[in-house]
């Protein structure tokens, strides 16, 4: 068993990494390679029998140079301020890498949401805005839904936020529910963004999207969209799928020899992602370990689960044929698997362009509440299509023009934007 990776070293070694690489001036450095602000707090929940359940709540604004922070809440039993404190750095070049005028946070609770009953969860998103809404806000830092979240809770967020402050303030959240303020593409941005990265990597690479298979990890928001994605938009074969099985309290690979069909497991699939084995299996699926979708016969693997599941282990058992990796992920890959990929040369869509598309339509989301007029889903797609190109390009270029690895490239642009922004404000 390897040691599970402590994802804000990850960061900080990626970030490091690359400023080696830039001759940053060490000075600058440091004030990147840490949060600006960082707010841990309690949240007594009063749960449905009467008794007083305490959690605790983080919130991180990595760094506000280039517009207020953005970035996700994840509810998930394994949260950490390291967990947290990563994403929230991740987001900075992620907004920076898609050009869109935000910063990076984001926030989290250790909970596992599937163990709440809705009006417990109910309380406990209320109390987390209840502590932290002097610090959030459509000018200073902007959440989202994250791992665990969904737009339910980010409505009942927006609307206890709305209280607190006296008026209604859509744009302090977004990912909220279409009709409750959200945008209309919202959901499926992510996965679509990322089918969009990797429809632009194969006409790079030459790779007939048609002929190609993927296989999937997770089957949650990010992944669902991207297996729609792959066989809509690509015209290529899903051959797995996995998730998290709450009654086990283990992951589990779901495939079919013909490929999944992702709308049936949709109907299948609870609101946190995990699909009914049973079902599934009497649907004629093949049931196997967490760690199978990785050994598929596959040309893309699409980390959309967790960070830290391709690792020096579980790379050993890539297939020969994988030649693209889209991280629809946070942080999927740990260094040394990268440096695994890097050799093989196996093209790498990094994370934080590859799933940049929901934090390009949060953006487009915050835009339409601010105008009060809402834009349609096409227009809202076809916008994202062409940030999201242009991201895909502006990194390809700096790859080819610096021969560097996609993902210290994704860095360089990002690093660069952000570091002028602190300039044009005077930080330095
Ligand atoms: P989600 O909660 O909707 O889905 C997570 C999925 O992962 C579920 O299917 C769950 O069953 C599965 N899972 C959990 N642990 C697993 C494990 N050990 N092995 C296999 N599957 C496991 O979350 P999401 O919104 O789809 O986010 C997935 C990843 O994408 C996260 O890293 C998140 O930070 C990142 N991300 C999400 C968005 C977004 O818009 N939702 C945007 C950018 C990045």
């Amino acid at each position: 068993m390897t040691e599970p990776i402590n994802a804000f070293t990850m960061a900080q070694s990626q970030f490091d990494n690359v400023a080696k690489m830039l001759s940053l001036d060490p000075q600058i450095s440091e004030m990147l390679r840490w949060p600006t602000r960082e707010f841990k707090f309690m949240i007594p929940v009063t749960m449905d029998d009467g008794s007083i359940r305490v959690f605790f709540g983080y919130r991180i604004q990595h760094n506000d140079a280039r517009g207020p922070c953005k970035g996700g809440i994840r509810f998930h039993p394994s949260e950490t301020l390291d967990t947290v404190r990563a994403l929230a750095m991740w987001m900075t070049w992620k907004t920076a890498v898609a050009d869109i005028p935000l910063g990076g946070g984001k926030g989290g609770v250790a909970v596992d949401p599937a163990s709440l009953s809705v009006t417990e969860q109910e309380r406990l998103v209320r109390g987390w805005i209840d502590q932290i809404w002097r610090n959030i806000g459509p000018r200073q830092d902007v959440p989202a839904p994250d791992v665990g979240t969904n737009p339910r809770m980010m409505g009942w967020m927006m609307d206890e936020y709305s209280k607190l402050v006296g008026e209604y303030t859509p744009g302090m959240i977004t990912g909220k529910p279409v009709g409750g303020g959200g945008s209309l593409g919202r959901k499926e941005a992510t996965g679509y963004g990322l089918i969009y990265t990797v429809r632009e990597a194969m006409k790079h690479l030459g790779i007939d999207s048609t002929k190609s298979v993927a296989a999937i990890q997770g089957f949650g928001n990010v992944s669902q969209y991207s297996a729609i994605g792959f066989k809509e938009i690509l015209g290529g074969k899903v051959a797995c799928v996995s998730c998290w099985d709450h009654a086990d309290r283990a992951p589990f690979t779901i495939s079919h020899p013909d490929g999944v069909d992702p709308y049936f497991l949709q109907t299948i699939t609870d609101i946190y992602g995990s699909i009914d084995k049973e079902k599934g299996h009497n649907a004629g699926y093949t049931i196997e370990d967490g760690d199978a979708w990785i050994t598929k016969e596959a040309d893309v693997l699409i980390p959309g689960a967790l960070e830290g599941q391709i690792n020096a282990e579980t790379i050993k058992n890539i297939s020969d044929r994988v030649k693209l990796v889209a991280e629809g992920a946070n942080g999927p890959t740990t260094p040394e698997a990268d440096e695994v990929f890097k050799q093989n040369d196996i093209f790498m869509i990094p994370d934080f362009l590859c799933n940049a598309g929901g934090v390009t339509v949060s953006y487009f989301e915050g835009v339409q509440n601010d105008m009060n007029y809402y834009w349609t889903r096409d227009e809202v797609l076809s916008r994202l299509d062409t940030t999201i190109t242009k991201a895909f390009n502006s990194v390809v270029e700096m790859a080819e023009s610096e021969k560097v690895y996609m993902r210290d490239a994704a860095y360089m642009v990002a690093i660069a934007k952000v570091v002028k922004a602190m300039e044009l404000r005077g930080w330095m």
